[in-house]
């Protein structure tokens, strides 16, 4: 299969803006997609803040380079008119299964038989939504990481519909642009990265909520024991205490519901956010 070289991204937030940024970054022309001029209008607006975070944080950005990104990426409220050309479309609207079924839907009419489509949904399976993309063996899921300079990982999982070969192509294009081809075998809620973090996440919230030891041990044994740079308290306060209450609020498992309490009463009721707002479970 050739190279995938025009690229589409729906959905231009957090991550989308981030995926069509790298991808332009690393020298392919992007089309990015939102529903509204007032939404395109604040993706101007992330594409400008990426390009500082670049300079900032990307070793060898210069003003040049990160000017150059913005202008190959093009932005357009006309769904058939941003996938008219896709050898790729990156979808990343919102984590709702009726929003991407529906985008799909539209989408399966509209792009060209050759476009391969990619969802970055965390949460959802590309089974979820395979039916409804008219073309299952192109269809696969490519999941980035929240600030994807850094956390470089692309996550690629197919379904058992998937031909090996735009799995193939599309690991190619995630290692063309400057990511991590991290390739899962089969399907799995989670993929890799998650599979391992919840857990460990989990582990250190009972511990605490339980009243077996404060995060500050917990961080220590971990950073101590393991080696790792952060422990599961220090990654709470990059993810954000909001998520971080959002997810546990909603557990099954009750130790995790007293853990959301906690949160909400001994931090998030006080301001203390995490990273973001400068003290967490630490201070910054
Ligand atoms: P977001 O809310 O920041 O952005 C969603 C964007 O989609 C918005 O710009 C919105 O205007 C647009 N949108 C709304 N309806 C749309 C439609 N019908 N068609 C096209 N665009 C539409 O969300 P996000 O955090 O960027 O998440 C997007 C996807 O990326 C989700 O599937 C999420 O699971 C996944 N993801 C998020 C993160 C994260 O850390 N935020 C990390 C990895 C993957």
């Amino acid at each position: 299969m050739t190279a995938l070289n025009t690229i589409t991204v729906l959905g231009t937030g957090v991550l989308g803006s981030q995926i069509a940024y790298q991808t332009a970054y690393h020298g392919l022309d992007v089309v990015a997609y939102d529903v509204s001029e007032e939404a395109l209008a604040a993706a101007r607006t992330r594409f400008e803040g990426l390009a500082a975070r670049y300079r900032a944080e990307v070793p060898g950005a210069t003003e040049e380079s990160t000017a150059a990104a913005v202008a190959r990426i093009r932005l357009t409220d006309d769904l058939a008119d941003a996938v008219s050309d896709a050898d790729l479309v990156i979808e990343a609207v919102p984590e709702r299964l009726d929003i991407k079924r529906d985008t799909y839907t539209r989408l399966a009419a509209l792009a060209p038989a050759r476009a391969i489509f990619a969802s970055n949904s965390s949460t959802l399976l590309p089974s979820d939504m395979k039916d409804f993309t008219g073309r299952p063996d192109r269809f696969l899921a490519l999941h980035y990481a929240n600030l994807v300079w850094v956390h470089n990982t692309a996550e690629i999982m197919g379904t058992a519909d998937t031909d090996p070969e735009v799995y193939r192509a599309v690991v190619d294009f995630a290692r063309r642009t400057g990511m991590e081809p991290i390739e899962l075998k089969k399907e799995k809620a989670g993929y890799v990265l998650n599979s391992l973090l919840v857990p460990l996440l989990d582990a250190g919230a009972k511990l605490f909520a339980d009243g077996i030891a404060d995060p500050e041990t917990v961080d220590k044994t971990w950073r101590i024991g393991t080696g790792a740079p952060m422990g599961p308290f220090q990654i709470f306060d990059v993810v954000g205490l909001n998520t971080a209450y959002n997810i546990s609020a909603t557990s099954p498992d009750e130790g995790m519901r007293a853990f959301a309490e906690i949160l909400k009463r001994d931090y998030i009721d006080k301001g203390k956010l995490g990273v973001g707002s400068g003290e967490g479970f630490y201070r910054y």
